[in-house]
């Protein structure tokens, strides 16, 4: 789960790492109230959960209470499109207003599980403000790396050894070490999958500080986090992927065209590849799980369906824990149920697969049961 910026600020500033004075801003008025509390003036940030803000004229200073209420009012119900939002954007409804800060220099600090090693890795870099993947292709050189015992925690001299790799002035050293131990405090206490700090900042007056804040959180530990849970902002995030959570589904959408529903990720995974592989595109990743019953396959015939780019569905499901005839029957009264117009092409495999083809032929619905895997996808690629 991913929060907002002015959320992961707060977050971050309980464990004490530092952060600029800020308040969030539901509206015009609300935006200049809290610029007056910062003595009128002040950035004013749009919230969404993306980053490459800065360049897309999501982040303004503010001289006067006047430009406040400009900017809030510009970025407000505006659709910001960064490179990160994809070419449809996000729509702003939230902002950040946060004292203006004398920026000396801008570093990165980022906070990542490591799958190699099976351990939290603390990287830095000198170049602050640029995204890491591009400093890691053009000058690899300049990211440092600590990887962090669990058993210990990140150590002084770890945090001391990346804070002058990155050339942090040497009178900050402490307060950047500071700094880092409170985030990887703050990352391991909330189950954080990230935590990136980009810009922190040196300030003309000597202060190190988080300019920028990114958390993400790992759902599965989001049980143990209701204070982290609370921060969950809906809007963020696909409805039809929210609608899926709700039944149990794992759904995931994509921009192609051929709506999937398969039981297990593995065969998931290797559905889509088959559509991929005879010149389709899938529409979505969705696992119904492996016992998948009438009203999940209903819930996600519904979900593939509020996808309008959908212009078939492929049905791969394998009788294991179900038997196909049961599977079948389901598909069948989901299907009529929901009244389907739309092509769509079912592969069987397992105990009962012949009865469970025969229920699919009879069924009087314009059903196509595939023979294999390869079948099939050939099939919803030739249909749509
Ligand atoms: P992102 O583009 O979505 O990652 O948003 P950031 O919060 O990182 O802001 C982008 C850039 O705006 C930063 O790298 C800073 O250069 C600049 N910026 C943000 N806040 C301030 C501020 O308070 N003062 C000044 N001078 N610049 C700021
Ligand atoms: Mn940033």
């Amino acid at each position: 789960m991913n929060i907002h910026e002015y959320q992961a600020k707060s977050v971050l500033a309980q464990y004490g790492v530092a952060v600029p004075t800020g308040k969030v801003a539901f509206t015009v008025d609300e935006a200049v109230a809290a610029a007056q509390e910062l003595g009128g003036q002040g950035v004013v940030k749009a919230q969404i959960h993306a980053g490459g803000r800065g360049k897309a004229g999501g982040v303004k200073l503010a001289r006067s209470l006047d430009e406040v209420r400009q900017h809030a009012s510009d970025l407000l119900g505006k659709t910001l499109v960064t490179h990160q939002t994809g070419p449809q954007g996000k729509v702003v409804k939230r902002l950040l207003i946060e004292q203006l800060t004398n920026i000396e220099k801008e570093y990165y600090i980022g906070v990542v599980v490591d799958r190699a090693s099976g351990r939290v890795v603390m990287m830095a870099s000198e170049e602050g403000g640029m995204e890491i993947e591009e400093v890691a292709a053009k000058s690899p050189e300049k990211i440092f790396r600590e990887t962090i015992d669990p058993a210990v925690g990140l150590t002084a001299f770890q945090a001391r050894k990346l804070a002058y790799g990155i050339n942090i002035p040497k009178p900050l050293v402490n307060k950047a070490v500071a700094f880092m131990t409170a985030l990887y405090n703050c990352f391991v206490d909330k189950d954080c999958s990230v935590a990136e700090i980009n810009p922190l900042v040196v300030t003309k007056e000597g202060e190190v500080l988080a300019l920028d804040a990114k958390l993400n959180f790992d759902d599965n530990a989001l049980y143990r986090h209701p204070d982290i849970l609370a921060l969950r902002d809906e809007d963020e995030e696909d409805p039809k992927e929210i609608e899926a959570s709700k039944f149990g589904l794992n759904y995931i959408a994509l921009d192609g065209n051929i709506g999937c529903m398969v039981n297990g990720a593995g065969l998931a995974m290797a559905t889509m590849d088959t559509i991929k592989y005879y010149g389709g595109a899938p529409a979505n990743f969705l696992d119904v799980g492996g016992g998948a019953n009438q009203d999940q396959i209903r819930e996600a015939f519904k979900i593939i369906l509020s996808d309008e780019n959908v212009k078939g569905i492929l049905v791969n499901i394998f009788g294991g824990i179900m038997k196909c005839d049961v599977i079948a029957n389901g598909v069948v009264a989901a299907a009529k149920e929901i009244q389907l117009n739309k092509p769509l092409v079912v592969r069987l495999e397992g105990t009962n697969v012949d009865l469970g083809k025969q229920i699919l032929n009879e069924s009087g619905l314009n059903i196509v049961a595939a023979d294999s895997l390869a079948d099939a996808a050939q099939r919803i690629v030739a249909l749509v």
